[in-house]
């Protein structure tokens, strides 16, 4: 089990972690903990990063001709990577090459044509005036006594003043229980965050930041600094009602919050003694589910794809048999203890069947 040690500092990302499970903030935060990461997921990283990239000015110099050439040259590089981490990874290597991932030629279209309109917008901006040719510069922050750091992806100077940009690959925003679309709270606050450590590192403060997805149009969102230095004083709080615990020596059960609204978005469930000693409400979940089970049975069928027949011992379904389909098995075997994370569930004739998903992980427990 991994060693939890006091922050010294704490991120955006860190933040929303501790604001949900003070355990899933250490886990987030010790480094030799891998989280699977699934091709939609991987896919989203490459597409971040080629952002990045573009924004940092990489293609500013080149014409429009040697856009796409430039453009192809850094997916190449980027999905390379993401590519032989996964072929390396025993839980992630079934999935093969990157070309055949799902969603991979619509989220390579997607980032390319969000690039291209960023590469315009740089050079008409460059066109209008050298001031604000530095668009695309990333700024790393030291802030409130280098207990906040944090990197923003774009900062630069508006006729109104400081912006931020922040680049996401996945969707932005939420339901309410109204069905009425709404940022997503955590990138908000993240916004709000970095124009904190603005303010603190330079005296400046941004007046608004942008979240700019992959598909869909960006969403601005004015900064309010009153609610800003209350986000800071609330994560630094935190930090310290984290780092007392820690230093109590408390048990790593007196940290974790095992419930629906913090263990569902987090990336640490198949390691978390907490989780799956938790009794979870199964309606709750909807229709995926996270178990722990025995493999009971195992057939191929004719198309190639498999019948698996477990019994599950643990997890956000009732003890009991269920039956799972699948059209990959990864290190699957009968006899074999495993836990699996983000199964699809599905009602068939009055009984409930499972399915694995793009997104299920596949751990298999030490024999
Ligand atoms: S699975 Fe739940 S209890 Fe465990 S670390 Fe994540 S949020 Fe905390």
């Amino acid at each position: 089990m991994m060693e939890v040690r006091p922050f010294s500092h704490i991120t955006p990302s860190i933040i929303s972690a501790l604001e949900k499970c003070f355990l899933q903030a250490a886990f987030r935060a010790d480094r030799t903990i891998k989280t699977f990461q699934p091709p939609p997921v991987r896919l989203g990283t490459a597409c971040h990063a080629l952002l990045e990239r573009v924004a940092k000015g990489e293609l500013a110099n080149q014409s429009e001709e040697e856009w796409l050439n430039g453009l192809e040259a850094i997916w190449k590089d980027e999905i390379t990577k993401q590519e032989a981490a996964l072929l390396v990874s025993e839980q992630e290597k079934h999935f093969g090459r990157a070309e055949s991932w799902p969603k991979y030629a619509i989220q390579k279209a997607r980032v390319f044509l969000k690039a291209k309109k960023l590469l315009s917008y740089q050079r008409n901006r460059s066109l209008q005036t050298q001031r604000d040719a530095h668009l695309g510069v990333e700024h790393f922050y030291t802030a409130f006594e280098g207990r906040l750091r944090g990197r923003a992806d774009v900062v630069y100077e508006s006729e109104q003043g400081v912006e931020l940009i922040d680049y996401k690959t996945g969707n932005i925003f939420d339901e309410d229980e109204d069905g009425e679309r709404k940022v997503k709270e955590r990138y908000r606050q993240q916004l709000h965050l970095y124009a904190a450590m603005h303010h603190d590192c330079t005296g400046v403060w941004p007046v608004r930041g942008h979240l700019v997805p992959l598909t869909g149009a960006p969403f601005t969102i004015e900064i309010d600094q009153v609610e800003t230095q209350q986000l800071v004083q609330s994560a630094l709080e935190r930090m310290r009602q984290f780092n007392a615990l820690v230093s109590q020596k408390a048990p790593i059960d007196a940290l974790a919050n095992p419930s629906f609204d913090a263990c569902q978005t987090c990336n640490y469930k198949a390691y978390c003694p907490a989780f799956w000693a938790c009794s979870h409400d199964s309606s709750a979940w909807g229709t995926s589910a996270h178990l722990e089970a025995i493999v009971l049975d195992l057939k191929e069928t004719r198309q190639g794809d498999y019948v698996v027949s477990l019994q599950v011992t643990a997890g956000t379904l009732p003890d009991g048999r269920f039956i799972l389909y699948a059209d990959r098995l990864g290190d699957l075997a009968v006899g074999r203890r495993v836990r699996l994370v983000n199964v699809r569930t599905q009602e068939e004739n009055a009984s409930l069947i499972l399915k694995i998903s793009d997104y299920t992980t596949i751990y298999l427990q030490p024999e």
